[in-house]
């Protein structure tokens, strides 16, 4: 249990939490302090390290700018500060807390090694100073660490993980936060400068810039991202929606012709919507049982408990975020780094129709639908036995959800490299996936017109066809290879 704080003057920092329902580090600032302001901190060098697309970023900005507007509401003036890296945020942030006459600085944790490193540091330099720094478990629905085995270990398959998860999250409702109070205004109007020149070239301005280095974010201004509306609002509508088609979820998700999920990731990974949300319309729809009920509302939990699942993980396997394999003796698997092939992938240009038109999927929507990312990261990383780590990254560049933990476990899964990975023996084969999840070609010929007129049989694997690529790699071979190298592993 927190002690309860008494404080003047708080700042929010935000970071993957982009929205003022449901955020409990908002919430609660606004619930102890008498003044608030928010600061969010771009660091572009280290988001391009960690390998963060334009589309991303891009989406992240936008989002930004609608919650701007909301905090303006709630007299919460939100600063933006430009620096370049996360190593340079403590000395940042310190100062920034000084020439506002900070008492307290609240945040939500975020996971991956850099950002708990960075947040260390941020405490620690914080507190020298006689500043308060609060960090708040907001991004699961449990905190990571407190879901444990009897013997009190972490847990590695995810089944038991998640019955556990269900005893400890059934023991109370899951009830959304309410949006920060409003703030008062003192007499004579606000005390928050406009700006301040932070030195260095920096400057903490409440302008939102329309330009990052590194970056090409644009049409962030617009609201609207390669065909995806950015913000609170959007998220809040786009899960009204899905909420009136859940019931159906298990039976279509699958199935990437249709539009049966409920495109929720972009907004779950920056934050627009929490997870406490999610699972609240989720449960309020089926009596309030996390198991049972509508086999497509325990269905949608179990997903988004698959995300809470890889997302403690990281906490628990710091290697995770350190480019290491979860099974550390998948590490002797003879990868191949063949760049012309992975390009072939990346471009959609393997010659496997299923592959090839879910891969014009990412480059096209910077989204992807699950059942192809499971197909095209099999085909990459058994068929061709590309390192996963390349497909990682691939992902996470071009996603509008790139989510470290998740594109992480779900590369590893399908790797068989990874924590409750698929055994490495059951090797998706495309063809028969693409068979059965786009059984009449829809998906396909919606991305590859030179394969529109081939008849349903056929269009899954093509006779030669004008301007289409013939087939990278023997398909069959390959499976066999994967399975050999991986059972001869020690
Ligand atoms: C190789 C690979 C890479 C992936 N990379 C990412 C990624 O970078 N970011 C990301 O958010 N998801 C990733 N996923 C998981 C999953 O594909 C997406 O979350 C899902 O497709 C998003 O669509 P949706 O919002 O319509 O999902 P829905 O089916 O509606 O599910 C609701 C939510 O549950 C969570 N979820 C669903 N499936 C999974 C899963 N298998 N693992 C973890 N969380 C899940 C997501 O937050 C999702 O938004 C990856 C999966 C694979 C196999």
């Amino acid at each position: 249990m927190r002690r309860k704080l008494s404080l003047e003057r708080g700042l929010v920092w935000l970071r993957s939490d982009l929205r003022m329902h449901d955020n409990s580090a908002l919430y609660h600032a606004s619930q102890c302090c008498q003044q608030l302001a928010a600061v969010f901190i771009a660091c572009p060098a280290s988001w391009k390290n960690h390998d963060e697309g334009n589309t991303l970023v891009t989406f992240r900005m936008a989002c930004l700018h609608e919650l701007q507007t909301r905090l303006q509401t709630r007299n919460i003036p939100l600063y933006f500060l430009h620096i370049s890296t996360f190593s340079q945020v403590p000395k940042a942030l310190q100062h920034v807390a000084l020439r506002l006459k900070i008492d307290g600085v609240f945040a939500n944790a975020e996971y991956p090694i850099n950002e708990q490193r960075r947040d260390t540091a941020v405490r620690d330099i914080l507190c020298e100073r006689g500043i308060q720094v609060e960090y708040y478990s907001d991004r699961t629905l449990l905190s990571p660490g407190s879901v444990r085995t009897g013997n009190g270990e972490p847990y590695k398959v995810f089944t038991p993980f998640k019955r556990t998860l269900i005893q400890l999250c059934a023991e109370s409702a899951v009830n959304p936060l309410p949006v920060p109070r409003k703030m008062p205004v003192p007499e004579g109007g606000s005390h928050w400068p406009k700006w301040l020149e932070m030195g260095g070239g920096a400057r903490l301005t409440q302008k939102i810039p329309g330009q990052l280095p590194n970056y090409s974010i644009d049409s962030a201004v617009t609201g609207v991202v390669r065909g995806w509306r950015a913000g609170e609002k959007a998220a809040q509508k786009r899960l009204k929606v899905f909420s009136e088609r859940i019931t159906k979820y298990q039976a279509e998700r699958d199935f990437p012709a249709f539009d049966s999920t409920s495109r929720l990731s972009p907004y779950l990974n920056s934050g627009a919507i929490s997870i406490r949300q999610c699972t609240h319309m989720a449960l309020s729809l089926n009596d309030g049982c996390w198991q049972g009920g509508s086999e497509g509302i325990a269905c949608w939990i179990s997903e988004l408990i698959w995300r809470e699942f890889y997302t403690h993980l990281l906490v628990d396997f710091p290697r995770l975020s350190m480019g290491q394999p979860f099974k550390v003796e998948t590490e002797g698997v003879p990868w191949v780094y063949n760049q012309d092939l992975f390009n072939r992938w990346s471009r959609g240009e393997t010659g496997v129709p299923i592959v090839d038109a879910a891969m014009c999927q990412l480059n096209e929507s910077a989204w992807m639908h699950n059942r192809l990312r499971m197909i095209v990261a099999s085909f990459l990383s058994k068929n061709m036995l590309i390192d996963w780590r390349w497909g990682e990254r691939y992902f996470m560049q071009h996603l509008i959800d790139g989510d470290f933990a998740s594109n992480n476990g779900g590369w590893q899964w399908t790797a068989s490299t990874g924590t409750d990975a698929a055994p490495y023996f059951r090797v998706f084969n495309p063809y028969s996936q693409s068979q059965r999840f786009d059984p009449d070609g829809t998906f396909i010929r919606r991305y590859i017109p030179e394969l529109a007129l081939l008849n349903d049989r056929e269009i899954h694997n093509p006779p030669p066809v004008p301007g289409y690529p013939q087939v990278i790699c023997d398909v069959g071979a390959g499976r066999k290879r994967a399975i050999a190298v991986f059972a001869g592993l020690k």
